[in-house]
């Protein structure tokens, strides 16, 4: 992974969330698992291999929390998540977005702020996602974010491809800005360039 690369450009993330990880899902398909490894980052990392029965309990657990949350709690729509690492449960979510109003309240990212906070730190590398549901883009980006190791999902966007939007949002995303369903345009990019350049500049500059 080549982060100075990476958080240069948000297309290039984008970019990177809507193709690359969508052709290996494709790609993946075709094994004889059930669950779909993803390796956040580079497509270099594109590997398919038979899961343990460690990494099973884990999923398990993932889709008890998907129960609760959409079906039993009704926290949110039916998704759950869990990251380990090290054999570890750092944390485990459902989805919270209509008990917290929150619509980046998915169980992956409830997760990965759980576990960043638990482990002191910006990152979970090393770490592994488990998820109910293959990741919308937003999660997706989250875990790279996170520089999460790798990524576990059970049901894909096909399941529920009728009642969430996460295959549109991924579709419009590849889509010009001209085109896309939330209209975007750029203004005042003169203004933040001179932070850029400020910012360039500092010795001490933040980099995650
Ligand atoms: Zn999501």
């Amino acid at each position: 992974m080549q982060p100075s690369s990476n958080e240069s450009s948000l297309d290039a993330l984008f970019s990177s969330v809507g193709v690359v990880p969508r052709r290996r899902f494709l790609t993946a398909g075709a094994g004889i698992v059930s669950a779909a490894i993803v390796g956040a980052g580079t497509a270099e990392a594109q590997t398919t291999v038979a899961p343990s029965e460690q990494d099973r309990q884990h999923m398990s657990q993932a889709i008890q929390l998907m129960r609760q949350a959409g079906v039993i709690d009704k926290t949110g729509g039916p998704f759950g998540a869990v990251i380990v690492r090290d054999g570890e449960v750092l944390a485990a979510s459902g989805n919270s977005v209509l008990r917290d109003n929150d619509p980046s309240a998915h169980a992956e990212v409830n997760a990965i702020r759980m576990a960043c906070k638990k482990v002191g730190a910006p990152n979970l590398r090393g770490a592994t996602l488990f998820t109910s549901c293959e990741p919308c883009p937003m999660c997706y980006a989250t875990a790279y974010w996170a520089r999460v190791s790798k990524i576990y999902y059970a049901a894909a966007w096909t399941d529920y491809a009728d009642l969430f939007d996460d295959s549109n949002i991924s579709q419009d995303m590849k889509r010009p800005y001209a085109e896309r369903t939330v209209p975007i345009g750029q203004l005042m990019q003169g203004d933040a360039q001179q932070v850029w350049l400020e910012y360039r500049k500092m010795p001490s500059k933040t980099r995650y």
